[in-house]
């Protein structure tokens, strides 16, 4: 994906939320680190009231298969009990660390809680993610750039692209 399909896409979306959550108040959660890029440009684009928030997991450890088994490593500064809360991953791969986030701020009572993910793979899905906003879906391919890291380099590419194994 070059810079341009993301930022035309990224435009879509944004305008798909603004209008989905005018007069509403959105706390965007942002997973680190990979969302960061996708959620700066997206918050860019909302034109509604919005907050912001993070959360780091951990689910790989050293392996890049998911191993299903999720560490937060930096939870939420905020409590969103009554809030409207999405969540903003940059990819969604088995589908493990998404389905124990959403069960995880589920359990905190949020008005609504959905998902917006830059990028998936459903051929690799273990779980049915629950994604109300995708991207763009992909094929089974490790991706690189755009906050996606390779052993945490590469993730200032302004594209996403393939990495050559
Ligand atoms: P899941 O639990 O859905 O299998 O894994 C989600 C996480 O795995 C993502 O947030 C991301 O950190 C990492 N991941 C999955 N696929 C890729 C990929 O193709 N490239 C990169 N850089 N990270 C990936």
């Amino acid at each position: 994906m070059q810079s341009d399909d993301l930022r035309q896409r990224i435009r879509a979306l944004a305008a798909e939320i603004n209008e989905d959550y005018a007069g509403k108040n959105l706390l965007l959660v942002g997973v680190l680190k990979g969302a960061v890029f996708f959620l700066a440009d997206l918050m860019r684009q909302l034109e509604i009231d919005c907050e912001l928030d993070f959360m780091a997991v951990s689910s790989y450890g050293s392996s890049t298969e998911s191993s299903g088994v999720v560490r937060i490593l930096k939870d939420l500064d905020t409590p969103i009990e009554g809030r409207d809360v999405l969540i903003v991953e940059d990819i969604v791969d088995s589908g493990l660390t998404l389905s124990y986030l959403m069960k995880n701020l589920g359990s905190r009572n949020p008005a609504s809680l959905e998902v917006c993910s830059l990028l998936v793979k459903p051929e690799r899905f273990k779980v049915d993610p629950d994604l109300r906003y995708v991207g763009f879906e992909i094929p089974d391919k490790f991706v690189v750039g755009y906050g996606l890291d390779h052993a945490q380099q590469l993730r200032n590419l302004p594209y996403v692209a393939a990495l050559k194994t």
